[in-house]
């Protein structure tokens, strides 16, 4: 797809999510805040849906994994300790004429991405040519352009990574100017200086005649974890490997939010905390990265949508880390990170708090600090690549068109809807029995109103797998019509055989048994 084609994707699922109740834009009626978005009557549904399997695969399904809810204000002490006081920085820039903020290293890496595709197009051109009989390892690593391209690339992220690491703001600056980087607003090259940013909110608890204290926002819901990690081995009596998980808000004052709910203030963070014995980390690594990929896979989004980036430049903490990737309408982009965050954390903690944060192993006598390998994924993020997959526009053989939400059924907002055919004649009533008997089981909708076309047209717009449809018929031998989805297919079945239907393509199980 074309940039310009890409664009018109993310913007037809925002106004898509708008119209069909699944995401509005935060206060709307106030001409909205930006980058902070509400999630309507649908949206609410998929995003527990998405919750719902993330936890059941974590805590359900593996006994050595507990869950924990901790609160989002923490201590003043436990960002100091965790770094984020001191070191939650992004570089940015601005441009003079543009009056544009941008992180530096987002314009580099943009930069890099640039010089990606001609080596891409060089591929693209080649195969063309040679069809058939072309090898494109051996291309890639023989032909002089591409050799050249990808010196250019490894060149910048090495100055990239020395002028991170050494913090060093004015060779960050000389490399976007040497790259000859344009504003993509203004085109041009009159940039300010790199400055470093925090991205925590800060508030204050109490009055402040009292003495206020500034506390935070969390900006990740990792720390509840790691403070708990006592509490939490102690009463649950789990001994290393064990993990724990939890759910919920974290607040980032990104200085660039955009694309839709990529990249918001206020977003939700699923993560759990791998606890092992120093030396088995890289181990576990492997594992989670593993475990996490057989998670998205087991979607049937596509293999192809997903991919691993492994990082260059290792957080202060981290001794190995990876993203893996969606490929978003704009491009793939990280969905979720795994760390091996080694005793950092637990570490710093116990030097500020003074409390022990280890595990005392009876069978070697002694106590040690556990290392953490996390795994760290945005709900959010998570909700748009659904989306962003699951959004279709399909051509009918009748020359009508519909669009077509294919998610996993498992994780679709309403998993029925029950149609009368027409609105008399008894069948509402009969519609309704059937109704009030599948919402004991399933997350179910009736709708008697509008042609049956445009009624199966909105079920296919939010998702729904299936569709019910009494009629005259029904009354007489107790049998519906049932119509999937994806393949617009319709059959009769029993009243009796709905739920055993829908049980088989609709309960959580079938995305679970990856595990
Ligand atoms: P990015 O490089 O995109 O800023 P990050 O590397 O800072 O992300 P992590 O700190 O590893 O992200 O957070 C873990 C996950 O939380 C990310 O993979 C992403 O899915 C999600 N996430 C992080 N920041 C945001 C945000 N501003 N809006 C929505 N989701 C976010």
């Amino acid at each position: 797809m074309s940039a310009d084609e890409n664009e018109v994707t993310l913007k037809k699922i925002t106004a898509h999510c708008k119209e069909y109740g699944f995401v509005f834009g935060s206060s709307e009626i106030y001409d909205g805040l930006s980058a902070a978005y509400d999630y309507g009557p649908n949206g609410a549904l998929l995003k527990n849906n998405i919750k719902e399997y993330w936890w059941k695969a974590m805590v359900q399904m593996n006994e050595n994994i507990v869950g924990l809810d901790s609160s989002i204000f923490m201590h003043p002490k436990t960002w100091k300790a965790s770094g984020h006081v001191d070191a939650f920085n992004d570089p940015l820039i601005d441009n003079k004429d543009s009056k544009k903020r941008y992180r530096a290293d987002v314009l580099v890496e943009d930069h890099i991405a640039k010089i990606e595709s001609k080596i891409s197009k060089e591929v693209e051109k080649a195969t063309k040519r040679f069809g058939d009989s072309f090898d494109e390892i051996q291309f890639r690593s023989t032909h002089p352009r591409i050799i050249g391209y990808i010196e250019q690339i490894r060149s910048i992220q090495a100055r990239m990574m020395s002028a991170v690491e050494k913090g060093d703001l004015e060779a960050f600056k000389q490399l976007i100017v040497d790259l000859e980087i344009v504003d993509p607003v203004s085109g041009s090259k009159n940039w300010t200086d790199v400055r470093q940013f925090n991205l925590m909110f800060s508030t204050e608890l109490g009055s402040v005649a009292e003495g206020a204290n500034t506390i935070y926002l969390r900006p990740e819901t990792a720390q509840g974890i790691f403070v708990n990690f006592s509490n939490v081995q102690k009463s649950s009596r789990m001994k290393p490997p064990f993990g724990i998980a939890q759910i919920g808000k974290a607040f980032r004052n990104e200085i660039i939010a955009r694309q839709f709910i990529f990249r918001m203030r206020e977003f939700e963070q699923m993560e759990m905390q791998f606890f092992v014995k120093p030396g088995e980390e890289m181990k576990w690594y492997e594992y989670w990265k593993n475990q996490r990929m057989k998670w998205h896979n087991s979607l049937g989004l596509g293999t192809d949508k997903y991919r691993f980036h492994d990082h260059l430049n290792l957080a202060h903490y981290a001794n190995a880390a990876c993203d893996i990737e969606f490929d978003f309408p704009m491009g793939f982009k990280e969905l979720e990170g795994i760390h091996s965050r080694t005793d950092f954390d637990l570490s710093a903690h116990e030097a500020l708090s003074g409390k022990k944060l280890r595990y005392f192993d009876p069978q070697e006598n002694e106590s040690y600090v556990p290392y953490v390998v996390e795994t760290s994924i945005g709900l959010d993020r998570m909700f748009l690549a659904l989306l962003s997959a699951a959004y279709q526009e399909e051509q009918l053989e009748d020359g009508s068109e519909r669009i077509v939400l294919k998610l996993p059924p498992a994780l679709a907002p309403s998993k029925v809807a029950v149609l009368p055919l027409i609105n008399k004649d008894g069948l509402p009533e009969k519609a309704q029995e059937i109704f009030q008997d599948l919402k004991l089981d399933f997350s179910a909708q009736f709708d008697a109103k509008d042609a049956i076309g445009r009624r199966y047209r909105r079920q296919d717009a939010i998702g729904t797998p299936f569709c019910i449809t009494i009629d005259h018929q029904t009354i007489e031998d107790h049998m519906v019509t049932i119509r999937e989805r994806d393949s617009m297919k319709q059959e009769r079945i029993q009243i009796t055989e709905i739920s055993n239907t829908l049980e088989k393509s609709v309960n959580i199980k079938t995305l679970l048994k990856f595990n």
